[in-house]
């Protein structure tokens, strides 16, 4: 461990982890393997992070659970038996929770301390944490496990306390069951977690009008119980097929290959047969059937208006079929993996309001105000989504050297290196955020590399007696026109994502993760730990 320095107080933890998602248990587990004294603090009064929040009706991973899944210990990825290809929100925070158990975790967490201020202290080289409550910590480092997708975001919109009835977010989604049954329910976005709860909704609810703002490209998960040969087959050779993920630009899929040509140089009925068996196949499969989905437009045209045509096959309302076309390029959002979705708006009791057409104007006491029609509801969902990869940080009192506050370093934007780390806030790790492909891949995998590279880096540090590392502010810009370069050459800048920050009023659009894959990101900070953390002052 690196060592403190003469006016570090004695007490102070080696390593202060905010979050006990599935990056703070596996940051906890590999820093305390390393003899670290490490301390987890977690607002929520459970482990499971975005596992434990988002648990509106139908939510469940959109990556197969085999490949979601921590690949760090050998017996547990032998061990734990997933029930169904996606698993369940319930399942999800069942696995974390074993994990919890498992490695003896728990006795260095604290739950329902919800960390409101960080800051650096230049004279003891360490960081102060307060909770809300009020107690503290000291810390020589603190790693920010706290999720890209972890400040719900509500809009304003006008009359919204008038409402009489309940009022539900997604990502806040309370604990006991809601009672849907002879309710008039509405939706107020089409984004994943709308997607996943609005075929369940319909089912249970007298009536359900969605909002709909941007139409989603949703495919179907084809969920279902583990194939359990399948199973057998992967745990045969784990680490093999965990390692051939890592191969892959997304860190998960290895088990297909992209066609050989690019969709641009096969015929219409080549394309058409390898999208359907795609489709067939569903999830994410579809983006990696042609290797120039991302990168020309053209080629992603042939697969929007393959999943358009499926919309329109499913969906018996011609008008209806065509207000949830997409016409932004598919991969640009995040793609929808889905079950019954489209299908459910050929029910009776659902209707769709786009709102480009009929504006919501503001929610009066009794339901949706929108295109000078009010829409009756009882009951209002907003599944508006998050403040991404910067909320999660600004809305904390953090501050760098200096005082520097993250929302000031941030005002341009998230300025990064690696998406690990930010000039100004030394000895700060930030786990899957601005700068990461993490929204790009199988999380976990992206997690597992971070905390791996960050435990090599403090050991490395520990060898040649450094107690302070940090960014250059040179090597901040570059990485961030690197990133900026990257997305220039895809399609990831023409529609209004929350990778751009777009959902978001005011907040400046600029592309914030890193879309070079996950094969060479890693292969980046491997360079920079070869090199003695080149781009980094260590002191
Ligand atoms: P989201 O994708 O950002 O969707 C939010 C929805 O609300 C969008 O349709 C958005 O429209 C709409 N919206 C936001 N503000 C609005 C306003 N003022 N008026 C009308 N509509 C508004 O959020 P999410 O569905 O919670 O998903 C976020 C991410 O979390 C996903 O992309 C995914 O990475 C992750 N997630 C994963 C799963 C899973 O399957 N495992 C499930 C849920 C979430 P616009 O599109 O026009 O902005």
């Amino acid at each position: 461990m690196p060592a403190p320095s003469a006016r570090t107080p004695a007490d102070a933890l080696d390593v202060l982890i905010v979050g006990a998602g599935f990056g703070g248990l596996y940051g906890l587990h590999k820093l305390r393997s390393l003899g670290l004294k490490v301390r987890v603090l977690e607002a929520a009064p459970s482990v499971g992070g975005t596992w434990y929040a988002n648990r509106y009706p139908g939510a469940r991973v959109d990556i197969q659970s085999l490949e979601y899944s921590y690949s760090f210990d050998e017996a547990l990825q032998q061990e734990w038996n997933w029930s169904e290809r996606y698993a369940a929100q319930p399942e999800l925070l069942r696995y974390a929770n074993h994990v919890a158990d498992r490695f003896d975790l728990r006795r260095d967490i604290e739950l329902d301390t919800r960390v409101e201020q960080m800051h650096f202290d230049e004279g003891a080289r360490c960081w102060h944490a307060r909770s809300a409550d009020g107690r503290a910590w000291s810390a020589r480092f603190v790693i920010m496990a706290i999720g890209p997708l972890s400040s719900p975001n509500t809009p304003a919109f006008e009359g919204l306390s008038s409402f009489e009835g309940r009022v539900l977010h997604s990502a806040a989604w309370p604990h006991e069951p809601v009672d849907f049954a002879g309710r008039d329910v509405a939706v107020i976005g089409t984004g994943s977690s709308a997607v996943q709860m609005i075929p369940i909704i319909a089912e249970q609810a007298r009536s359900l009008t969605v909002f709909q703002r941007t139409p989603a490209y949703a495919v179907p998960a084809h969920n279902g119980p583990t194939d359990r040969e399948r199973e057998r087959r992967i745990k045969a050779d784990y680490a093999g097929f965990r390692a051939r993920n890592r191969k892959m630009r997304s860190g998960f899929g290895s088990e297909l290959s992209p066609h050989p040509l690019p969709a641009m140089q096969v015929s219409d009925a080549v394309r058409d047969a390898v999208l359907e068996e795609r489709w067939a196949i569903g999830g994410f499969s579809l983006l990696g059937a042609f290797t120039d989905l991302f990168t020309d437009m053209r080629a992603n045209e042939f697969a929007c208006e393959f999943v358009r045509s499926k919309i329109r096959s499913i969906v018996q309302d011609t008008t209806v079929a065509a207000a949830l076309c997409p016409s932004h390029p598919i991969g640009c959002k995040r793609l929808c993996v889905d079950t019954g979705y489209y299908a459910t708006y050929n029910r009776a009791n659902v209707s769709l309001v786009d709102v480009n057409r009929a504006p919501i104007e503001r929610i009066t006491p009794h339901g949706v105000l929108a295109g000078g029609r009010e829409h009756a509801a009882d009951l209002l969902v907003l599944a508006t989504g998050f403040d991404a990869f910067t909320g999660p940080l600004t809305r904390i009192d953090l501050r760098g050297r200096g005082g520097l506050h993250i929302r000031d370093k941030w005002q341009p934007g998230p300025l990064n290196y690696l998406g690990l780390a930010v000039a100004g806030f030394p000895n700060l790790f930030n786990l899957v955020g601005a700068g990461s492909t993490s929204a790009f891949t199988s999380v976990i995998v992206s997690i597992e590399h971070h905390i791996d590279w960050i435990a090599d880096c403090m050991q490395w540090m520990q060898e040649r007696g450094h107690t302070t590392i940090e960014p250059t502010e040179e090597a901040e810009s570059h990485y961030v026109e690197l990133m900026h370069a990257i997305a220039q050459q895809t399609i990831f800048l023409s529609c209004n994502s929350w990778y751009l920050g777009a959902n978001i009023p005011g907040k400046p659009r600029l592309f914030m993760p890193m879309a070079g894959g996950f094969p060479m990101y890693a292969e980046r900070c491997a360079a920079v730990a070869r090199d003695g953390y080149s781009g980094f002052v260590l002191h």
